[in-house]
């Protein structure tokens, strides 16, 4: 019988095998190739670890650009920081910035342009009270298909035993921005399908800086506040919670402005469509009408625009890029996000628009802020020569030169003797160009006249 054992090694000896692990070369082979796997093995178990330890010690918070605390994260990055200790002043000041300018201009103004310095593309360490925290500000590749532009996020990281720091970053940013917009209105412009601030918060408009005929603010300003107050009213009625003015009257009699300090005063934003632009269309206002920007009055400029389309519509069949009547009646009845829902709509041509607008909800009050009068005249006299012409003496005599020249009644809430008629953003111009000089108004004012020309 043969032993099994022999025939084993008879095998082995029979393949070699015995012979090859003699074989120092081949031996040295093994070991090497043992050692690496080892050495993968474990450098894979350290990755995991570090991964594991990672995900234990360590917390990202990802703000991506779509969120309000983007800008204010970002403002609060810019703040400058004193260094805290030798490893904190080589780490913790941004050296990579990128510039974010905004401008704007004014009707006979220059434009305004602002720099903000803002933490740059990629990674930044910062120190706040005692952590350390990695800053990384990407562009995704991927971009927003209403706007055009890249999504782009902030990640902040930290320990997980600082976690809390986040709260307290967020409670300074967010403070930051309030304090950075406290007295100031912002207002909102579509870009694409999506609102965004246009330009930098702007300093509140006072109310008293716009003059209206006599009762005319008061009358609005009531009418909005009471709204205001009224919300429980509404919800139990079952009535969606919106209130439309129409302003209508000649461009300059300060329809614009008034609704801007009229935001001002509530503490609102304005969120602005001019309905004349070409390319707002019909199911671009629907879609924007349902996301307005939160405590923000809707200024639909222009309103007359989507009549004259209506015209166009019907010769033609044809409305182009622009909105249509049906259009505006229908985003105006449309499902609105926020809560409540001011609408202010301004024409300077109110025979243009059609009575269908007249629906609560839609517009509920209609108020003409027309050509100035005798009285708005004697207010802005106030307001610009008022702490020099102490006797009144001066307006006296600038309301005799206008009595004269046909522009103002005689007497004060007589408006049909008027023949002429002239705007309070003329008489504004007259004033601004005599700065404290009330002779050299009083001269010029034959300027007022409006000029007719004839083509
Ligand atoms: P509108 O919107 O009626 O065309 P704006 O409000 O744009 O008029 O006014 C144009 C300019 O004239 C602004 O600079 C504004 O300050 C000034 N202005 C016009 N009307 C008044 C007014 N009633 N009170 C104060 N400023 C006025």
């Amino acid at each position: 019988m043969s032993n099994p054992t022999s025939t084993s090694s008879a095998a082995t000896s029979f393949l070699g095998i015995d012979a090859l692990f003699n074989n120092p070369l081949f031996a040295g082979g093994i070991g090497l190739a043992g050692l690496g796997a080892a050495a993968a093995l474990a450098r894979r178990s350290a990755i995991q670890g570090a991964g594991l330890l990672k995900r234990r010690l360590i917390v990202n918070l990802e703000i991506s650009k779509q969120d309000d605390s983007y800008q204010w994260i970002l403002a609060w990055l810019s703040l400058p920081r004193p260094p805290g200790g030798f490893i904190a002043s080589k780490l913790t000041r941004i050296h990579h910035l990128s510039m974010k300018t905004t401008s704007r201009s004014a009707q006979n103004r220059p434009a305004h342009a602002h720099f903000f310095l803002q933490p740059g593309y990629g990674r930044h360490i910062i120190r706040h009270k005692n952590a350390y925290i990695s800053v990384n500000r990407e562009k995704q590749a991927s971009a927003n298909l209403n706007t055009g532009e890249p999504f782009e996020t902030v990640t902040l990281t930290t320990l997980y035993a600082h976690r809390h720091i986040f709260e307290d970053i967020f409670a300074e940013a967010h403070q930051l921005a309030v304090s950075a917009q406290e007295g100031k209105t912002i207002m909102y412009t579509s870009r694409g399908m999506e609102w965004a601030q246009f330009g930098e918060a702007r300093r509140k408009r006072p109310l008293h800086s716009v003059i209206l005929d006599r009762g005319i603010k008061e009358r609005i300003l009531d009418d909005v506040k009471d709204f205001m107050s009224r919300q429980q009213w509404y919800v139990d009625r079952g009535i969606p919670y919106r209130r439309g003015y129409l302003l209508y009257g000649p461009p300059g009699s300060g329809k614009s402005s008034f609704i801007q300090a009229l935001a001002g005063e509530l503490d609102f934003g304005v969120a602005i469509i001019n309905l004349s632009e070409r390319g707002i269309t019909d199911d671009k206002l629907a879609h924007l009408m349902t996301r307005l920007p939160p405590r923000s009055i809707l200024l639909l400029e222009d309103a007359d625009a989507a009549f004259m389309n209506r015209k166009q519509v019907e010769a033609d069949g044809y409305s182009g890029a622009t909105v249509t009547f049906s259009g505006l009646l229908n985003a105006l009845d449309g499902v609105a996000a926020g809560e409540e829902r001011i609408a202010f709509l301004t024409t300077n041509h109110i025979d243009r628009l059609d009575e269908a607008l007249i629906r609560p909800g839609r517009v509920d009050m209609t108020v003409r802020i027309g050509e100035a009068t005798r009285y708005q005249a004697a207010e802005m006299w106030d307001r610009f020569y008022g702490d020099i012409d102490k006797d009144g003496n001066g307006r006296q005599r600038f309301l005799k030169r206008l009595e004269e020249l046909g522009l103002v009644a005689s007497i004060d809430g007589d408006t049909k003797k008027k023949n002429l008629h002239t705007s309070t953003a003329a008489i504004q111009g007259l004033f601004l160009f005599n700065k404290d000089d009330m002779d050299g108004a009083i001269e010029m004012a034959e300027g007022l006249i409006p000029r007719i020309y004839e083509p």
